[in-house]
Order: structure tokens, then sequence, then C-alpha cells
């Protein structure tokens, strides 16, 4: 019994192995997957073919020969399965439909207040459909809808345990779920948007994700998983100290990092349009200038924090960390100079995802268990 459920995982494995490789390299062949997945050619033919059979890799004609005979062309059937990932926050939703590569066939940011009731629920039920219409999206390739919500989700309990920014205490995610005919996954928004950022990079082994928006929280994301911590709390950087006695926080103590690297303290400065102040900044207008240096010693504080415990990259992301780009060099400069290691703080990284980054990690995050399990 044993050896056989084994060598069922075996197979499983092979198989993923071999659909991510499809996944990641756009046109490849037979040979091509065996040579690089290091896999016999007859496995990997068989794996392909019953890939071909579920209607997830296609053949696309013949590759260019390099002398004998032309291998089949094998690339993934990109529309085979679509994910939605809805980002919930204070004064909006996102919605972002997805496929088997990741791809962003369609982002849509509506104005909706939160409510913590029904009708709430029904009108982003009613915006779900209507944007799946919009796209003429197949429900029947539709695998399920991720729900990034702002803040502490517990996945063994099943419960959002608290967002203080919605003013909403333990709610079941079965209270939510009710509301849509898809199945639904939850995750914290930092997480999400952590998740969006590593999940399909090449590069980003572990590293730790600030999201810079409404309020500030935090991710770390560890070979292709979210760490969540022992009470899903994992990485909540926006109530670490930065100022003893500072300024009050929303969480009602003082002197959180939040209360100083919160999106709006920039976006109030001009007329709470971000983009007009990272215009002005860019521009080198005084007053945004000042804001900006004042914004950016807290993060430097915080950043340089983290990477003493964490020593790994750090990615700014969020509303600001999406435009901080440009600005990256001062930030680095301003770590760097409290870093007892010195160093140039290269490890300090802007985000690849300018809009919609917790919507797409909800919605990867859907992506990614089908693959696990196929
Ligand atoms: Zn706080």
């Amino acid at each position: 019994m044993k050896k056989q459920s084994t060598n069922m995982e075996v197979k499983k494995n092979n198989r993923n192995y071999i659909f991510r490789y499809i996944c990641k390299h756009g046109v490849v062949s037979n040979p091509d997957i065996s040579y690089a997945v290091k896999m016999s050619l007859p496995t990997v033919t068989q794996n392909t073919k019953e890939l071909i059979g579920r209607g997830l890799v296609e053949e696309t004609g013949e590759l260019e020969s390099t002398g004998g005979r032309r291998a089949k062309g094998l690339t993934v059937a990109a529309n085979a399965k679509l994910a939605v990932g809805l980002d919930i926050t204070k004064n909006h939703i996102g919605l972002i439909l997805t496929n088997l590569t990741g791809e962003i066939l369609r982002y849509n940011r509506i104005f909706l207040p939160f409510s913590d009731g029904e009708d709430y629920y029904l009108t982003v039920n009613d915006r779900l459909e209507e944007f799946l219409d919009e796209v003429s999206a197949d429900r029947e390739k539709l695998l399920g809808l991720g729900i990034s919500f702002p803040g502490i989700v517990d996945l063994d309990r099943e419960l959002i345990v608290h967002s203080h920014i919605l003013g909403v205490d333990s709610v079941p995610f079965a209270s939510v779920s009710r509301f849509f005919a898809y199945p639904c996954y939850f995750l914290n928004d930092a997480n999400a948007g952590a998740y969006a950022e590593g999940i399909r990079s090449e590069s980003m082994e572990r590293f730790f994700y600030i999201s810079l928006s409404n309020t500030v929280g935090g991710a770390l994301f560890d070979n292709d998983e979210l760490i969540q911590g022992k009470g899903f709390r994992c990485g909540e950087v926006g109530h670490m100290t930065v100022v003893p006695d500072g300024a009050p926080c929303y969480c009602g103590k003082q002197g959180c990092l939040d209360a100083y690297c919160a999106a709006v303290y920039l976006s109030d400065a001009a007329d709470g349009k971000l983009e007009r102040f990272f215009a002005g900044l860019g521009r080198g207008e005084e007053a945004f200038c000042k804001v900006w240096d004042r914004y950016t010693d807290y993060l430097a504080i915080a950043v340089n924090n983290i990477h003493m415990i964490l020593d790994c990259d750090i990615v700014l992301g969020g509303y600001v960390g999406s435009f901080a780009r440009g600005h990256i060099q001062e930030i680095r400069e301003k770590v760097s100079k409290r870093n007892t290691f010195a160093g140039d703080g290269a490890f300090i990284k802007s985000c690849n995802y300018k809009t919609g980054a917790a919507a797409l990690g909800a919605a990867l995050k859907v992506i990614e268990l089908f693959i696990k399990e196929i």
C-alpha cells in the first residue's frame, strides 16, 4: 500500500515538474524537456501525452530541426484554467483575471466602500459577475476566487481574526464565501502582494515584502511559500515601534511604523493624490522633498531593522513601493548609513507589479493550488 502511494507521488511530482517547465519556457519539445528536467524521453512523452489529453498542454506544429527528425512543439494551454483575484480594501475592490501562466487578462479597480454586511458582499458579487461578463470569461474554466483581505487571516481556524482598518473581528471564511458561486481562498493583503512578487520569479528564493499602502504591512516569502507565523501575524511590521512613545497609530499604540510610513502621509501633502506627490517630488519641489525626507528617515529605520533579523532581500511594495523605483538609491543610502555591516543597500528592491499586486497574488494562489495537484 505504502509503495503504491509512493509511486503515485513520484508520478505526480514528475508530471508537475514537467508542466511547470512547459509553463515557464513557451514552446518546447519532448527532447528539450527530457534534457532539461533529466527524465527519460519515454517518461516525458507519456506525461505530455497525458497533459495534452487533459487539455492543459497543446501541440503547436514542429520546431526547427538541428538535424534528424523535427520535434513537435508543445506549449501550455494558458487559458484552459482561469482564476480571479479579489482585493478588498477600505474604499475599493480590485478584480483581476489570470490564467495558468499568471498573465493579467484584465484588471479593474472599483470604488466601493467596505461595510460589514450582506448588502456589501451582494454588491461585490454583482461586480464580480459583471467583470466576468465583460471579459467573456468561461465560468466552467474558473478554478476559484482568491480573496485578499487587509487583516489577520487564520488559515487553520478559517477565520479573519481581525481587521483594524475595516473594523471587523472574527469573520468566518464561510460567511464571506457563501456570497460567491466559486470556491474561495483567503490571504492577508501583504501576503498576497508578496506572493505575486515571488511565485513566478526565478531569482527570489527568499525576501521580505513591505506593503506601503494606506496601511503598512509585510510578508516573508521563502521558497515558494509564505511564512505565516504562529498566530498568522508574521511580518506585521506596520506595528513595530520606530519612535518610543511617538505619534499615535490607528491600532491604539504610539510610535508604530504605520504612523510614519502609511501612504497617506505622502498623498495628504498632494491633495490626496499619490501620483501628484511623486510628480512634484520628481520636479524637486521643496515641500514634497521635505515630506519625503522625513518619510524615508523612518522607512530606513524599519528596513534596516528587518534586514538585521532576516539578512535577505527587501522588496518595497504597496502603493508607495510602486512609485518608489526612481528613488530607490536615496533609500538605499539612508539604510546603508544605519547598517552596522556597511554594504550599499543593494538588497533593497522595488516591486515589479505596479497595480493590483494583492489581487494578482490572491488569484495566483488559486492557480498554484491547481498546478500542485496536476
Ligand atoms: Zn500600530
